[in-house]
């Protein structure tokens, strides 16, 4: 309480806003996830790994738009791009040069998809995805994970107190554990469309799958003629060719979404041939699939120009291996401190979770402690850090080793401050 009244001081004129906000949406608010409260804080710029909110404050974004700003703000090659597709006009109703280009950048990272197509969010792809593999198995049933965040239909992480789910007939399945997943989906064998898997869990706490588990799922899903769906919708950052490459294993179908749009809406889901052929137009049973803005022009420019001239592979690994350095040296923090602390993820993503316990599902964060977790939030925004209000810290690739040594301090004060809560 004390933390959020100095809050509401501290931040007048997003409170301010906030009212005039809550006056035409529910809650001041058009993405749940945003909502902190007592309100948000309004941004009103950004510029490489910093945000500025509307009270004039300045913070290191160690968000980074929950993955998808990994470019850091106001890229200047990014903003190029779209400035020439201004020039050139938008929405003309017609196949563009772009998207094709778009679309052979991104096979070529991520050969799995041997063909693919475009939406317009991470959500909208998976829904496509899932929607094709019914239709292609004739089948029913999809299996999701304990934990999983596939979209704003696809909330399985509790995070939510009453998502709206889309309308599947899914199976609900403990993540990171065969045994278990397959004493509940073998009995179903026959009727399963598809097993959609974030390779790590994004939303859920950035936990990683282990190899054993996804080979698993590869084995099973080959063995009874289900669709295997990576959503790699978030971890398409951690490898150059996505975890799906790192982990050498090759899913059916793979969906897509966040940075690779450039910082635009983005979603792409696409795969084997002999799945995806069905949205031929000119083929037998052809399948079709709509979207007025699936195509437009300013993500297809923008995420072009950011596999064509901003990411490298070599960038990519620096940023990697920036982000497995900060969540060693936060756990080394956490593993000295009496605070029930620890920080999972993978490279550029990790997520702090106020318990002792070692996580490899949601189920064993169960008996974390949410009030510390919330003061985290609160005492490193103070400190000048903007961070997911669950927990959830991303490097972009415009930060840098100072920040990251700014939050290895700033986390070290909110440990001496809090000793003894927990
Ligand atoms: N899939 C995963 C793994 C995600 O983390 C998200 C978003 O956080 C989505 C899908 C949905 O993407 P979008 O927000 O673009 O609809």
């Amino acid at each position: 309480a004390e933390a959020k009244e100095e809050y509401t001081k501290a931040n007048p004129r997003s409170y301010a806003q906030h009212l005039r906000a809550a006056e035409v949406m529910p809650g001041g608010n058009t993405r749940t996830v945003i909502f902190t409260d007592p309100f948000p804080l309004t941004l009103v710029a950004g510029k490489d790994a910093r945000v500025c909110s509307l009270d004039g404050n300045w913070y290191r974004d160690f968000l980074g738009e929950y993955t998808a700003g990994f470019y850091g703000h106001s890229n200047p090659i990014l903003r190029e791009a779209v400035m020439q597709a201004l020039e050139q006009g938008w929405s003309m109703g017609g196949h563009t040069e772009a998207e094709a280009e778009m679309a052979h950048l991104i096979r070529e990272r991520f050969p799995s998809m041997e063909f693919l197509r475009f939406a317009n969010s991470g959500t909208e792809a998976n829904l496509y995805a899932i929607q094709t593999a019914r239709a292609v198995t004739g089948r029913n049933k999809i299996v999701v994970f304990e934990g999983a965040y596939h979209g704003g239909v696809f909330v399985f992480s509790g995070a939510s107190r009453h998502p709206l789910t889309a309308p599947f007939d899914f199976v609900l399945a403990p993540y990171n554990d065969p045994e278990a997943v397959a004493a509940l989906i073998d009995q179903h064998a026959g009727e399963i469309a598809a097993v959609i898997v974030e390779p790590m869990q994004g939303s859920g706490g950035c936990i990683p799958a282990s190899k054993e588990f996804l080979k698993f799922l590869r084995d099973w899903t080959t063995r009874t003629g289900a669709v295997l769906i990576f959503d790699e919708v978030m971890t398409s950052r951690l490898a150059f060719g996505g975890l799906q490459s790192l982990h050498g294993i090759r899913p059916d179908m793979t969906t897509l979404g966040k940075y690779l749009g450039g910082g635009f809406s983005f979603g792409a889901f696409g795969g084997k041939q002999e799945i995806m052929g069905r949205f031929n137009p000119l083929g037998p049973n052809s399948i079709s699939h709509a979207g007025t803005f699936n195509n437009n022009i300013f993500t297809m420019t923008a995420g072009s120009a950011g596999m064509k001239h901003v990411l490298t592979e070599a960038l990519l690994s620096e940023v990697t291996a920036r982000g497995e350095k900060l969540r060693q040296r936060l756990n080394d923090i956490a593993s000295r401190s009496e605070l029930p602390m620890t920080f999972t993820g993978r490279g550029s993503m990790m997520n702090v979770h106020m318990t002792r316990a070692v996580v490899n599902s949601v189920r064993d964060l169960k008996a974390s402690h949410i009030p510390l977790r919330d003061l985290f939030y609160f005492d490193l925004l103070k400190q000048g850090f903007w961070i997911a209000k669950r927990g959830m810290i991303n490097l972009c690739i415009p930060t840098t080793e100072a920040d990251c040594d700014a939050l290895v301090q700033a986390v070290e004060q909110f440990v001496k401050e809090r000793t003894g809560l927990g």
